[in-house]
């Protein structure tokens, strides 16, 4: 990176800081159906709120998937209920989110002269904030947040490092994907010298299983297909599917790794019809393509090598727009 970039990187976060300091109330919001990086990072910035002697709120469209409740303030992140837009935030913090829309629902909880600051780490970020700290090549929205607190000098522990390394392995896919930067390991480093618990953490995230996950496994890999030259892979789980295994939506995270894993195939895709209609699609590829193109294209997000969209139809029909989709941006 050059000169100027990291300049440029320093002043957004002295901005960011500043935003903090000056506030007496806050609040935290993530993305809806948050993911390890989602939560931690909402955590860790509750945590350097609490430590500053701040007001906040932690709220999320969704609740916090069960197995993060090990987390400190886990117990304080809010599920969104509509009461809750009684209240308004003169200063909202929006950690992990590549636009606006996806906060969802707690939106409402922002009156008009809300101020905004924009913690994320997607290249795709529309930069919706008052002030946008918006690192592309941050490994992570927890690394971000981890690089405030040094600034500010305020001594980290174990739970802050907790959060931390949690938002870092889970968005690393366990420090293996390519956003696994010698700072990243530098970071998780010194992370584990606070406190962190690095090998009950990846136990915890990336090898347990719940049996209803297992079963739902079970079904995606008996339907997985893939394109005549071997390059797209894709499966699906549908609603009955989660309600025969016992499985929640949570549980098909991860699933997606099998048909990208598959030798040959460029881009594995995850179909999962969801409760309230639609289809969410997780997109993920191995080389060359650049699946948040695609992603953006039918209206969602993300990374280059991960990147996902809601779209409207039928599963059936859903699933053969998207093949063709991607067939034609591997051309
Ligand atoms: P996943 O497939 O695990 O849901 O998401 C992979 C990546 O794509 C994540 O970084 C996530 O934030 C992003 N992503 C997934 N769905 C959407 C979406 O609908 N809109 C946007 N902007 N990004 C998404
Ligand atoms: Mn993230």
């Amino acid at each position: 990176m050059s000169r100027a970039a990291l300049l440029d990187d320093q002043d957004r976060l002295a901005e960011a800081i500043r935003f903090i300091e000056e506030g007496d109330r806050f609040l935290v919001v993530s993305h809806l159906h948050p993911d390890g990086d989602a939560v931690s990072s909402t955590l860790a910035v509750g945590w350097i709120l609490h430590k500053l002697g701040k007001d906040f709120l932690m709220v999320n469209e969704d609740g916090l998937p069960a197995k993060f409740g090990y987390l400190w303030g886990s117990g304080q992140f809010i599920r969104f209920s509509p009461d809750l837009s009684a209240s308004t935030f003169n200063r909202v913090i929006a950690v992990d989110c590549a636009d606006f829309a996806r906060i969802g629902e707690v939106r409402s909880c922002f009156g008009p002269d809300t101020a905004l600051l924009n913690i994320d780490h997607h290249p795709t970020n529309d930069h919706f904030g008052r002030i946008n700290v918006v690192f592309a090549d941050a490994a992570a929205t927890v690394e971000i947040v981890h690089d405030m607190a040094e600034r500010m000098r305020i001594e980290i522990d174990a739970d802050f490092a907790t959060c931390i390394y949690t938002g870092l392995l889970t968005d690393t896919g366990g420090f293996r994907y390519s956003n696994t930067t010698p700072k990243v390991l530098r970071t998780a480093a010194q992370m584990l010298e606070a406190g962190a618990e690095g090998s009950r953490l990846a136990g915890l995230l990336l090898e347990r299983t719940t049996f209803g996950q297992t079963m739902l496994l079970r079904l995606a890999l008996n339907r997985m297909e893939r394109s005549r030259n071997g390059k797209i892979a894709w499966t699906y789980v549908t609603v009955q599917d989660l309600a025969d295994t016992n499985a929640t939506l949570e549980d098909t995270e991860g699933l997606v790794n099998y048909p990208r894993n598959i030798e040959g195939v460029e881009v594995g895709i995850l179909f999962k019809e969801m409760p309230d209609g639609g289809v969410k699609v997780s997109l993920r590829s191995n080389e060359s393509a650049d699946v948040s193109v695609i992603a953006k294209s039918m209206g969602g997000g993300g990374h280059a090598k991960a990147a996902g969209c809601t779209m409207s139809g039928s599963l059936k029909d859903c699933m053969e727009r998207m093949i063709r989709e991607v067939e034609a941006a591997l051309e």
